[in-house]
């Protein structure tokens, strides 16, 4: 039987994170992975160019049921941190928008760097991994892949969420945690588009493919300004796909279609300089015209003219148009959700090394944790720093052992 310092279970984000670290502490390193490729979601991310962190890393940009947890793993390895080494491997990267990181050319070259950090320290990476059985004995832990064993001394679980099955997303890693008499906390898919109920739908269908700037507040007051995307199936974009994490069956969304605009004092002026003009026409001048066209064909606009616009009709249009009261059907769910929430309580877990205060020597790192970032490279910088701490812990760990 191979016998190695750590087994890493996950060839995403974090696992390859921490198989890297892990090796260029010396420790004998093998990853083990479901899919035919390395970091299958890296490679799908930020519309193939990956969005690899955020220059405002925030605790409080993280969704858990433990909003501390996050806060030491964040502030040891930052995001300047992993920019340095995306710098050092002379990777070109912008600035999207509100410190979003992306490659210039591909997410390819992130998964590249991290695949060239393994092998320069050793690691090895076995893909098309079935693991059927985990277990721990005499202090070792005995992993069954591909019907053969494998024993290490620490065992990292790395094996992400539940969203997207399509890139090799399983249930794998709670199920695990439970086998070592961790508790899940229930999970639901985030940063993931919303489904309409009918009625509403067939009205606003029209729309899609038509992006709006906006402001979007949940039920616990959340607010996130940024686009929203009218789609076939109901609303996504940016500002969606974050409300959509704070969001619970049931509750409406609260979206104000003009967020740079006080609306009542646009028609007054616009009132004094056109009384003629169509109230039609003058809100095309702050969106789109298809747009002001369905929501009058669902009576939220009225017909004629601004001196015509009396001032209930006015205020209720201000209504419309500020607090559009939206009571989503669901979510798309996990097939196109971006992370999933809930996952390994962390109340069970080290901070500061992420292990298991259950089982000695286990550890769980990246998306499997509670703990779920914004949109924005939020994520990956979860990933990159709970998978540091987790390695500097593991090689403290061996060295101790050795000595
Ligand atoms: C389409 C998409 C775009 C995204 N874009 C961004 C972005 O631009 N910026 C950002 O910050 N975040 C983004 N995210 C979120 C980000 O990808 C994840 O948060 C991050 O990948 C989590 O890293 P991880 O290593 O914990 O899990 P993953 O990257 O999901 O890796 C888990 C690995 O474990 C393997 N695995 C699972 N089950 C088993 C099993 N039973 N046996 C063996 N192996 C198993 C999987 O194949 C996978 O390789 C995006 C997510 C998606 C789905």
């Amino acid at each position: 039987m191979e016998k190695y310092d750590v087994v890493i279970l996950g060839a995403g984000a974090a696992g390859l994170f921490c198989g890297a670290q892990a090796g260029k502490q010396g420790l004998k390193t093998l990853i083990l992975d479901n899919g035919k490729k390395i970091g299958r979601k890296i490679l799908m991310s930020g519309g193939g160019r990956c969005n690899f962190t955020n220059m405002y890393i925030e605790p409080a940009a993280y969704l858990s049921h433990n909003p501390h947890f996050c806060k030491s793993a964040l502030a040891r390895y930052t995001q300047w941190d992993f920019i340095e080494l995306v710098n050092k491997y002379a990777i070109p990267y912008h600035e999207k928008t509100l410190g979003q990181l992306f490659c210039d050319n591909s997410a390819q070259d992130i998964a590249d760097m991290l695949s060239s950090e393994c092998t320069k320290n050793g690691v090895t990476i076995q893909l098309r991994s079935e693991i059927t059985h985990v277990e721990k004995q005499d202090e070792q832990f005995i992993v069954t892949v591909n019907n053969k064993k494998v024993s290490s001394h620490s065992l990292v679980v790395a094996t992400g969420g539940l969203s997207m099955p399509g890139l090799g997303a399983t249930p794998f890693g709670y199920r695990l945690a439970e086998q070592f008499g961790h508790s899940i906390l229930p999970t639901r898919a985030g940063l993931v588009p919303f489904t309409l109920h009918k009625n509403l739908l067939d009205q606003l269908q029209v729309l899609s493919g038509i992006s709006v700037p906006a402001s979007v507040t949940a039920a616990n007051g959340t607010l996130f300004k940024e686009n929203i995307l009218f789609t076939h199936r109901g609303l996504s974009g940016p500002a969606i796909l974050q409300i959509s994490s704070y969001w619970q069956p049931g509750e409406y969304v609260s979206i104000n279609l003009l967020p740079e605009i006080a609306l009542d004092n646009f028609l007054v002026r616009e009132r004094q300089e056109h009384p003629n003009q169509s109230v039609k026409n003058t809100l095309s001048k702050l969106l789109p015209k298809r747009f002001i066209e369905i929501l009058q064909t669902l009576k939220q606009i009225p017909e004629g003219t601004l001196k015509q616009l009396n001032p209930a009709q006015q205020q209720a249009l201000c209504e419309t148009l500020h607090c559009w009261q939206v009571q989503p059907n669901g979510t798309e769910g996990y097939r196109t959700a971006e992370v999933t929430l809930g996952g390994v309580d962390t109340r069970e877990l080290s901070s500061k090394t992420m292990e298991s205060l259950k089982t000695a020597r286990l550890y769980f790192i990246g998306e499997v944790v509670d703990v779920t970032g914004w949109l924005g490279g939020y994520n990956f910088q979860w990933a990159w720093s709970s998978a540091w701490a987790c390695a500097q812990a593991l090689a403290t760990l061996s060295k101790a052992t050795s000595a």
